[in-house]
């Protein structure tokens, strides 16, 4: 199957903070053959299910044995680097295109996107309210567990943020197939959903994944991921954190992920506000606010612009209102359809900046 990938710079992704006693648990059950077929790890958002889900994966497919992947193996090497072809993960992610991708359309996709996750060691930021798993990647993953594993003999499949795997007419064929595959997956196959919104998995996908909850890290654990050098440096990226290590511990409260999701957010804001004044500013200053958007690797930052946007302008409108500026209430009223429809185009292919530069010609346009 070929693939498009870049070549950049490749380092092992963090390794996994916390969960001790689950990994004992999963590894117990791996060592007795015992492990089920389907899993779903469920918790609250932020504290590492995606990562717990790729660490069972490396030790499913570790060589060596031992109730730790090894580390040394060259499947773990793979593993750690989110270059194992047997050991695939899937999450939420921009709509491709207004019709139908292929199966290689969506995993050239991944393979950008989790490249771009190995360039920060592994973390990320929240999906954006408008990236899901689409019809086209349920028949990826369907595709790709029909498949004999490439290196050794077997393969796993982590699906994060399972709930956000979106029903679409005329996707029974997909949606069934997938169902089907949870309830008896291959000999060989492993699939980990996880969830922090195990109420709103369909009822038929609940019914066949047998559950396991991934509870808050305690601080001891917590205090070990802040002190890694590449959550420092990642952290280090997002100025709107809190400095202190207290601060941070307090924040995160038991889920590292918050931080960065709390972090993109306050930066998504501050995105908008600078988009919003800079309709009233010069051309430079415009020309700033849209290079801010960054390419297209920062689609999902850009549908959380998009969405603080909304808010802005909202706020906009009903201050016009309240203060009988009937004008200037129906130019903000008018910015929300404008921005509506650009989050619609974001959902396609198109580059974040030339949606935001034409959405803020738009707007001076309807005088918002
Ligand atoms: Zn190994």
């Amino acid at each position: 199957m070929a693939e498009s990938r870049c070549h950049i710079e490749v380092v092992p992704i963090l390794p996994l903070h916390g969960h001790v006693a689950l990994r004992r648990r999963f590894a117990a059950s791996v060592e007795r053959g015992a492990l089920p077929g389907s899993l779903l790890i469920h918790g609250p958002r932020g504290v590492g299910k995606q990562r717990l889900a790729l660490w069972l994966g490396q030790l499913l497919l570790c060589r060596a044995a031992g109730d730790a992947p090894c580390g040394e193996c060259q499947s773990c090497r793979y593993a750690a680097d989110l270059v194992h072809p047997d050991l695939r993960w899937f999450f939420p992610r921009p709509r491709l295109t207004e019709g139908d991708a292929d199966v290689d359309d969506v995993l050239g996709d991944y393979s950008d996107a989790i490249a771009e996750r190995a360039k920060h060691g592994g973390l990320y930021v929240p999906p954006s309210g408008s990236e899901g798993i689409f019809v086209s990647t349920v028949r990826a993953i369907v595709h790709l567990a029909s498949y004999t594993p490439s290196l050794g003999t077997r393969k796993v499949i982590v699906v994060g943020d399972a709930e956000r795997m979106v029903p679409q007419e005329g996707s029974e064929f997909a949606a069934n197939a997938f169902l089907k595959l949870l309830e008896e997956p291959p000999q060989d196959t492993t699939i980990v959903l996880t969830s922090s919104e195990p109420g709103s998995l369909l009822p038929t996908i609940r019914s066949r994944v047998v559950a396991v909850r991934a509870a808050p890290l305690p601080e001891s654990d917590l205090r070990g991921w802040l002190a890694d050098p590449v959550v420092q440096k990642g952290l280090a990226e997002l100025d709107s954190l809190p400095s202190g290590m207290e601060a941070r511990i307090h924040m995160a409260s038991g889920k590292p992920g918050a931080l960065l999701g709390g972090a993109a957010a306050r930066q998504a804001q501050e995105a908008a506000t600078a988009l919003l004044a800079a309709l009233d500013a010069g051309r430079a200053e415009r020309v700033r606010a849209v290079f801010a958007l960054g390419g297209s690797k920062a689609r999902g930052f850009f549908m959380e612009v998009l969405d603080a946007l909304t808010v802005q302008l909202r706020d906009r409108a009903r201050e016009a209102a309240a203060s009988s500026k009937t004008e200037r209430a129906a130019g903000a009223a008018r910015g929300i359809d404008a921005v509506e429809r650009a989050k619609e185009r974001a959902a396609g292919n198109v580059n974040p900046q030339l949606i935001g530069a034409a959405l803020l010609k738009e707007l001076r346009e309807l005088g918002a």
